[in-house]
C-alpha cells in the first residue's frame, strides 16, 4: 500500500503517519525528517538545504526528487510507503508518479488533511518531538501521560524545531497555498483524493483514514 498524507504544515500528517506505520507495517517517509538529518550531519544537501527550511519555503525540487527516488530504493520501500511531506509541488507529484510507474508500483490513496489556517498556528507553536525516540507531542492537544517523560521510550529529552516558531508559519503556509494546494486538483483529477477532516481530535483523524483505507480495493 503506498499513501500519500497531503496537507499544511501542522495537520497531522506525521501524527497519522507513524500511526500507520505501527498498525500496517509500512514505511512513513517524512521528507522533512530527512531534511533535518542531512542539516545535522552538514551534508552538502543539508548545507543548501538549511536556510532555506528556516526561512519555511521550499527546498528545490530537484534535490527533493533525488531524495526519494533513492529512499523508494531501500528495501522496506517495497512493502509500501506513506509519504509525509512529500510531493509538495506539482512536479514532484509528476516525477512521483514516474517513479512509482518504473518500479511498478501504484499509489493507493492520496489522503487531504483539511485543516484552517487559524489552528495551525497554535498545532505548530506547541509542536515538540522526544529527543530519544522522535514521539511527537503537544504542549495543549497531546501531552505525555507522565509530565516531562516520553509516553513510548522514557526519555526525558524533548526537542522543537528550529522553524516551528510563529514568524515562520506564515511564510510556510503562504508556501503551502501557493505551490503545494495545487496537488489537490492534481489527485482528484486522477480520482485518488479523498479528504478528510483534520480539525477533528487526533484518535477521531485516525478513524476516518481506518475507515478510507479499509474501502480500498
Ligand atoms: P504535520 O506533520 O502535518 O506538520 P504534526 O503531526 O507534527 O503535523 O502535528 C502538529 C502538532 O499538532 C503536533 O504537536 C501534534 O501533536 C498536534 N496534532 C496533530 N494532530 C492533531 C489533531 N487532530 N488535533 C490537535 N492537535 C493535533
Ligand atoms: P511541516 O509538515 O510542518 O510543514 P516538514 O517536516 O514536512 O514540516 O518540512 C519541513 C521543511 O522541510 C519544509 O518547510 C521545507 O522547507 C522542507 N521540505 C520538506 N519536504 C519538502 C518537499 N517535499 N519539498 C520541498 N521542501 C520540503
Ligand atoms: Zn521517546
Amino acid at each position: 500500500m503506498n499513501l500519500i498524507l497531503l496537507g499544511p504544515p501542522g495537520a497531522g500528517k506525521g501524527t497519522q503517519a507513524k500511526r500507520l506505520q505501527d498498525k500496517y507495517g509500512i514505511a512513513q517517509v517524512s521528507t522533512g525528517d530527512m531534511l533535518r538529518a542531512e542539516v545535522a550531519a552538514g551534508t552538502p544537501i543539508g548545507r543548501e538545504a538549511k536556510a532555506v527550511m528556516e526561512a519555511g519555503q521550499l527546498v528545490s525540487d530537484d534535490i527533493l526528487v533525488r531524495m526519494l527516488g533513492s529512499r523508494l530504493e531501500k528495501a522496506d520501500a517495497a512493502k509500501g510507503v506513506i509519504l509525509d511531506g512529500f510531493p509538495r509541488t506539482v512536479p514532484q507529484a509528476e516525477a512521483l508518479d514516474r517513479l512509482l510507474a518504473g518500479k511498478g508500483l501504484k499509489l493507493d490513496a492520496v489522503i487531504e488533511l483539511k485543516v484552517d489556517d487559524a489552528a495551525l498556528v497554535d498545532r505548530i507553536s506547541g509542536r515538540y518531538t522526544c529527543a530519544k525516540c522522535g514521539a511527537g507531542y503537544h504542549d495543549t492537544f497531546q501531552k505525555p501521560a507522565r509530565p516531562g517523560i516520553c509516553d513510548v521510550c522514557g526519555s526525558h529529552e524533548f526537542t522543537r524545531r528550529a522553524d516551528d516558531n510563529r514568524a515562520t508559519v506564515a511564510a510556510r503556509l503562504e508556501a503551502y497555498h501557493r505551490q503545494t494546494a495545487p496537488l489537490l486538483p492534481y489527485y482528484r483529477a486522477k480520482g485518488a483524493l479523498q479528504t478528510v477532516d483534520g480539525m477533528a481530535d487526533i484518535d477521531e483523524v485516525t478513524r476516518q483514514i481506518d475507515a478510507i483505507l479499509a474501502h480500498l480495493g
